[in-house]
């Protein structure tokens, strides 16, 4: 790679990391986004019913890379999936900058300070494990909800797994005792492997629905957890009337990451097949209040002059239209204002509402 350097109009660290990632992408793309997915299903991934229909159209809304994104609900079982699903250079293409590299920075400023969320999540253990020995965090990313969990659970050795560098960043760092990097249902598997029956909790909070195969994940979970065991999960809920409310502006789609969005129901049915007793369900605890805040973000995002990206073809944003992006925000402020005091009031009832936004699955594990 040539490391000549390109002319900026805002020469921070940034935008030189920008302009330096640019040819990559703009070779990626070259040849459009249709090599990035797989064929589109007739039938849906879950239960295998035909009676698919249109549930979503959209576009990225966070990065802004270029492409489109549709997702189809099962009329048979109420699966929400992504069809057609991106496939291996999809996900990479789509992934890439935004958990690490360009990305990390911003999203690590994020998740370093939800240390009250992690801790509800870390809680909905202790009614059923005190003094867990080991747990594992599947899809950890850096960590940081084991750092937080060891508060609440001094005596637990806490592994993470997760497929990007993070985790092994989060083991460098102490955050975590072992981090494994790779596939669950292929680290799992086996009776020779690494992770068989080795767990009291398996956690995966908001990674389910990042997986391609929902089910093969929770097999692995089984695997990984001693007979007696804790499987705790947390999706978004897409049964959750903000949902239809906010259409593609609902923050919980997540297009293109989110690829499977399974009603609570089919959890409970499957965790049921796989031997696993659901001791509770919760929908008001995992709710995390940002629907409208998140909402309104997104439409003034999209409005505003783009922020400067590799995927992004043309000159970086002058000065005038960085002004204008700045000033589109202080003119949305008022509206941001109020969404956010209005998530704040329903956040209370949304359970109840049919409001709440994801929902807690804590599991037992049979002999
Ligand atoms: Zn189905």
């Amino acid at each position: 790679m040539t490391t000549e350097t390109r002319p900026t109009t805002g020469p921070t660290a940034r935008s030189r990391q920008v302009a330096a990632l640019r040819p990559g992408y703009l070779a990626d793309l070259a040849d459009g986004t249709d090599r990035f997915f797989e064929p589109r299903r007739a039938d849906c991934p879950w239960c295998g019913s035909t009676a698919l229909r249109r549930r979503l159209r959209t576009t990225d809304l966070l990065q802004h890379k270029p492409g489109r994104f549709g997702l189809d609900a099962c009329g048979g079982c109420g699966h929400v999936f992504q069809n057609p699903r991106l496939n291996g250079a999809g996900l990479e293409f789509y992934y890439r900058d935004f958990y690490d590299g360009l990305g990390e920075q911003r999203l690590a400023g994020l998740f370093g300070t939800r240390a009250a969320v992690y801790r509800g999540r870390a809680r909905a253990a202790a009614p059923y494990a005190s003094a867990p020995g080991r747990w594992l965090d599947v899809g950890t990313g850096h960590g940081h909800f084991c750092e937080t969990a060891r508060a609440d659970f001094p005596d637990t050795v806490f592994d993470g797994l997760d497929l990007s560098e993070g985790v092994e960043l989060a083991e460098h760092s102490g955050r975590l005792a072992r981090g494994f990097r790779g596939s669950f249902p292929e680290l799992a598997a086996g009776p020779s492997s690494e992770l068989a029956g080795r767990y009291d909790v398996v956690s995966m909070f908001h990674y389910l629905e990042h997986s391609t195969d929902p089910g093969r994940e929770l097999a692995a979970a089984r695997e990984a957890l001693r007979p007696g065991g804790l499987l705790l999960i947390e999706v978004p809920d897409p049964r959750c009337r903000y949902a239809r409310l906010l259409g593609r502006w609902w923050l919980p789609w997540l297009q293109p990451q989110h690829l499977n969005l399974v009603p609570a129901a089919n959890l409970s049915e499957r965790l049921g097949e796989l031997g696993f007793t659901v001791l509770t369900e919760q929908h008001r605890e995992p709710h995390d209040p940002v629907d409208l805040l998140a909402a309104c973000w997104l439409l003034l995002d999209a409005v505003a002059p783009r922020e400067d990206a590799p995927w992004l073809p043309g000159a970086p944003p002058g000065r005038l239209r960085r002004a204008l992006r700045g000033a589109c925000f202080l003119a949305g402020s008022p509206v941001l204002l109020l969404a956010a005091l209005l998530d704040r009031l329903v956040a209370p009832v949304a359970g109840r509402a049919g409001l709440s936004n994801a929902y807690r699955l804590v599991a037992r594990r049979g002999a």
